[in-house]
């Protein structure tokens, strides 16, 4: 397992603990139910929450996860040394909402944003992506987010992981989101703090948290599994909880960062990252900047007119899974907030060759 940065910033890695190394081989271990042996020192808080409340969580996660033994060689320094202040920066709604409000918004420098991160470790590509494809599409992706970033004025670093190598099944998908964080751990010697943007509100995960079991540890836990991914140096802050998905894009559909660069899209197999207009979260970001009337703002990085005329469809589907998908559920509150017209009547629409019914 490596972790990589650009030479000028190697300090930022702390070689005093295994804390990067620990996320990943937890999982695994609790997945072929062995216990896990690290040759070397982690951080002490980790490890009591990894072996206390961490395990539990995990296994309510995934059913075939089974709780393991943890032993090290000792407990890793506890001095801070950090001095950044991190947040991803994907450009999508909960990235760039938690930099809106955490930098644009905040001045106490103690929790001001004063660095971004965006991390190459397989977390931006699908499973059945080739190699140049996802090669290419990252570097499509890494070039707005360079550009957002400098225009923002603040330091891009980038870190290469191969930790996703160790996602060989589908189970394993799910590694991802530890991956990020080992990527925040292997550099405690600068990250003093740094920000998760959310997927789910508080409210989403007591809603739907149970709709996720199983293939999203994110949207099925992160309110209050990420604070317990931290050590004495590095905090981790899950941020962005305290709203709707809808409220985060109302919040930042008049700053001129987002209109430029928001991309939301989860279409792969392809070399452009650009916002397709047609996948899931395309279409629903669509439909919230419709229904907030902000539409126009986002002329740059969306088709507004194939939107407008597949709107009708969109608007159908959104209501048939509104008992399903927390963000389709929004969606249709806030329409309901803003009078906005939704298909109400129980409809018949043909999409996709299958037969919607709207009640
Ligand atoms: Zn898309």
């Amino acid at each position: 397992m490596y972790f990589d940065i650009r030479e000028d910033c190697g300090d930022m890695f702390s070689e005093d603990t295994y804390d990067a190394f620990v996320l990943v081989p937890l999982f695994l271990a609790m997945y072929n139910k062995i216990p896990l042996k690290i040759r070397g020192r982690i951080s002490k808080k980790l490890y009591k929450n990894l072996t206390w409340y961490v395990q539990k969580i995990l296994c309510d996660f995934m059913d075939k996860l089974v709780p393991v033994d943890i032993s090290v060689e000792g407990f890793a320094p506890t001095k801070s040394e950090g001095y950044l202040i991190g947040a991803p920066l994907s450009c999508g709604v909960d990235s760039l909402s938690t930099v809106y409000d955490r930098y644009i918004n905040e001045n106490d420098p103690d929790y001001k944003i004063n660095a971004l991160f965006i991390f190459n470790n397989g977390t931006h590509r699908s499973n059945d992506d080739t190699v140049t494809v996802t090669k290419k599409f990252f570097q499509s992706r890494i070039e707005r987010v360079a550009r957002a970033a400098n225009e923002l004025r603040l330091p891009l670093l980038v870190i290469d992981s191969n930790l996703d190598k160790f996602t060989y099944n589908n189970d394993l998908i799910n590694l991802a989101f530890l991956i990020n964080y080992s990527c925040v751990l292997s550099l405690q010697n600068a990250i003093r703090r740094y920000y998760v943007p959310s997927a789910y509100s508080y409210q989403d995960i007591k809603e739907f948290g149970r709709k996720p079991h199983g293939y999203d540890l994110a949207e099925f836990c992160d309110s209050y599994f990420v604070p317990l991914i931290q050590t004495e140096r590095t905090e981790l802050i899950v941020d962005g909880c305290q709203y709707r998905r809808v409220d985060k894009v109302k919040r930042i559909a008049e700053w001129d960062i987002a209109q430029k660069y928001l991309n939301v899209c989860c279409k792969r197999g392809r070399e452009n990252s650009d916002n397709c207009g047609e996948c899931d979260k395309c279409e629903r970001t669509l439909l919230t900047l419709d229904i907030l009337g902000k539409l126009d703002n986002f002329s740059e990085v969306f088709d507004l007119d194939k939107y407008k005329r597949d709107s009708f469809t969109i608007k159908a589907k959104n209501m048939h899974y509104i008992n399903e998908d927390a963000f389709c559920k929004e969606n249709f509150d806030l329409a309901v907030e803003m009078n906005f017209p939704m298909p109400t009547k129980r409809e018949c629409f043909v999409m996709d060759k299958k037969v919607l019914v709207v009640k």
